[in-house]
C-alpha cells in the first residue's frame, strides 16, 4: 500500500497540474486575440463617430442651402405668376416684377453652385463613413469568431481540469485529515507547493541542498513520519 506521505505527494503534482491549467485557461491566446478585437472595434466607433459628426455637419449645410434654393423657387413662381397673369398692367410694377425674378433666379443660381461644392465636400466623408461601417460589420463577424474560439479552448481545458481534479479527489482519500491541513496551509503560503520531494539531498521544494545533519534526520525518519525542510518549511517526503 502507498504510505501517505507518498499519496500526499501524488495529490500535491495533481495540484500544481490543476494550477497549470486554471492558468492556462485565464491566459489563452483565444482571450487575447479576443480583447485585440474588441480594442480595434473601440476605435472603429471612436472614427465613426468622428466621421459621422463630420458627415451631419456637412449635411446640415447641404440641407440649408436646399432650402434656400425651395424658398427661392417658391418666390420665383408666385412673382411669375403675377408678372405673367394679366392683372398687374403697370408697367413700373411689371419692371420691378421682372427685376425681383431675375434677383431671385441669380440668387438661386448661387445657393446652387454651393449645394454643388458642398456636395463634393461631402462626398469622401460619405465614402469614409461606409468604409467605417463595413469594418465596424466585419470586425463584429470577427469577435463572434474569436468568442466562439475562446468557448472551445475554454471547454478543453475544462475537460483536463475534470479529469485532473477527480483523479486528485481520489487520491486525496488516502491522506489523513491532519496531514492534508497541513499541506494546504503550507501550499496556501508557499506559492502551490506544500510538500516537497527529497531529490537526493535536495529539496525539490526550494531546490536548496540540506546540510548532512539534516539530511541524515530526515533519512532516518520513518514512512510515516511527516518531515518539514528546515529551509523552505515545506513538507519533506524521503
Ligand atoms: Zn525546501
Amino acid at each position: 500500500m502507498t504510505s501517505p506521505l507518498q499519496t500526499l505527494l501524488a495529490v500535491q503534482e495533481h495540484d500544481t497540474a490543476l494550477d497549470q491549467l486554471r492558468h492556462r485557461r485565464a491566459t489563452l491566446p483565444e482571450r487575447a486575440h479576443l480583447a485585440a478585437v474588441e480594442k480595434r472595434i473601440a476605435e472603429v466607433e471612436a472614427q465613426l463617430a468622428d466621421a459621422r459628426a463630420r458627415r451631419d455637419e456637412v449635411a446640415g449645410r447641404q440641407a440649408a442651402l436646399e432650402a434656400e434654393i425651395e424658398t427661392s423657387d417658391r418666390r420665383i413662381t408666385e412673382v411669375e405668376k403675377r408678372l405673367y397673369g394679366g392683372t398687374v398692367s403697370a408697367s413700373r410694377e411689371l419692371t420691378a416684377m421682372s427685376e425681383e425674378v431675375d434677383h431671385l433666379k441669380a440668387r438661386r443660381s448661387g445657393f446652387e453652385d454651393r449645394v454643388l461644392e458642398v456636395m463634393e465636400e461631402r462626398e469622401p466623408v460619405d465614402a469614409e463613413v461606409a468604409q467605417l461601417e463595413m469594418d465596424r460589420v466585419a470586425l463584429d463577424e470577427e469577435k463572434a469568431a474569436a468568442e466562439a474560439a475562446v468557448a472551445v479552448a475554454v471547454a478543453e481545458v475544462d475537460a483536463e481540469i475534470e479529469v485532473v481534479a477527480a483523479e486528485r479527489t481520489t487520491l486525496a482519500e488516502g491522506v489523513p485529515a491532519d496531514l492534508d491541513a497541513t499541506y494546504e496551509k503550507l501550499r496556501g503560503k508557499l506559492g502551490g507547493v506544500g510538500a516537497a520531494k527529497l531529490n537526493g539531498a535536495n529539496c525539490s521544494g526550494c531546490h536548496l541542498t540540506l546540510p548532512a545533519t539534516e539530511l541524515d534526520r530526515v533519512r532516518h525518519a520513518g514512512p510515516d513520519e511527516v518531515v518539514f525542510c528546515d529551509q523552505c518549511g515545506r513538507i519533506l517526503v524521503h
